[in-house]
């Protein structure tokens, strides 16, 4: 049997040692790793993607710890993957993912998996994308994608998510945050953590004046009125469209257990608002249209690269000699490949 067929009947049946191998192969890309993924698709089909985000110390890992055990405790399996671009070391964030999630280690209808790396051609959010496939496929239920909120990077990664939730914090600067990574726009549920501290509710009606001066108007519950404002998203994140969505603005206290199982409940909601509503819909379409445009430039750029190999050496040593600069060269290797 082949490597990847070994790994993928490993997955198939639930081997944890398999699955961990998967994700490495698809995150490394090794050979093989396309195959693999092709042969999970079927089986990762169902399978619900929340992104959690926000800035350090807003208590993301506290919170999404939580999210695990009342998962859990609902019967469902999870995994997690946690998405630390900061962290050149994998060993590091290995050691990350225990201090992380302690409690859900030993249990084995829990699978955590840290992103350290920034993927090959593809970038973080293909990665992501695909890891949540594997995992997916093991037959998590639901996929947790932690991630620090902010650079474009973790934008990204965000959209590989059904349900993105903002975690914000009582705190100067915070809701500045939001706005300035763009935030605000790819919510689909904020949550104010340690509302055991003061200005929590402050924090949390200034969320939702900025959610309503955005155009991105923040209700009290997300069955509260749908529809208003929504339509006035900005066009730039038409593929996150949220219309017919109210985003909700709850707050919890994930240290104490407090407001979790009504976090849950909001997001629940709008995955299935998501599987239901026409925008939803259209929400499903764009996702996989992002999917088939990035994996297809991912594997453009690794045909044309490998089959250019000689030309690009010649190429390369001209614009070294500068006898021609790099556009002209990369539209020559376009040229010879028939593609301009
Ligand atoms: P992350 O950096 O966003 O992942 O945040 P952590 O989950 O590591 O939490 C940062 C700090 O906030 C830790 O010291 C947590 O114990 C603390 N924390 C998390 N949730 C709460 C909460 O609900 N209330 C309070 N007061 N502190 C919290």
């Amino acid at each position: 049997m082949s490597a990847e067929n070994e790994v993928l009947a490993g997955v198939l049946a639930g081997d944890m040692r398999a699955v961990a191998r998967a994700c490495r192969m698809v995150d490394e890309r090794w050979p093989g790793h396309l195959e693999l993924l092709a042969a999970l698709f079927s089986r990762s089909r169902g399978s619900w993607w929340i992104g959690i985000t926000g800035a350090p110390g807003v208590g993301k890992s506290t919170l999404t710890s939580r999210l695990v055990q009342h998962l859990r405790a609902q019967d469902q399996r999870v995994a997690v993957v946690a998405v630390d671009p900061s962290s050149p070391f994998s060993g590091g964030a290995l050691l990350g993912d225990r201090i992380r999630m302690q409690a859900h280690w030993a249990d084995p209808e829990v699978f955590i998996r840290s992103l350290a790396t920034r993927g090959a051609l593809g970038g973080l959010s293909r990665t992501t994308a695909d890891v949540a496939r594997v995992l997916s496929a093991w037959g998590a239920e639901v996929v947790l994608i932690e991630t620090v909120g902010v650079g474009q990077d973790e934008l990204e990664v965000m959209q590989v998510a059904h349900t993105t939730l903002v975690i914000q914090a009582p705190g100067a600067g915070d809701d500045l945050q939001a706005a300035k990574a763009g935030l605000l726009e790819c919510a689909d549920v904020f949550v104010v953590n340690k509302a055991d501290l003061p200005g929590a509710d402050s924090a949390a009606q200034h969320l939702r004046g900025m959610l309503a001066l955005t155009g991105v108007t923040g209700g009290s519950g997300p069955g509260a009125l749908a529809g208003h404002g929504a339509a006035a998203r900005p066009s730039t994140m038409s593929e996150a469209s949220n219309e017919g969505w109210e985003v909700p603005v709850l707050s919890c206290v994930a240290q104490r257990d407090e407001g979790i199982a009504e976090l849950l409940g909001a997001l629940r909601q709008h995955f299935s608002w998501l599987s239901t509503s026409a925008t939803g819909q259209a929400r499903r379409v764009e996702r996989s249209r992002r999917e088939l445009v990035a994996l297809l430039r991912e594997r453009l750029s690794a045909v044309l690269v490998e089959r250019q190999e000689s030309q690009i050496a010649q190429l390369a040593e001209r614009v070294s000699r500068g006898e021609l600069d790099p556009y002209a060269a990369v539209q020559t290797l376009l040229g010879s490949a028939g593609l301009v």
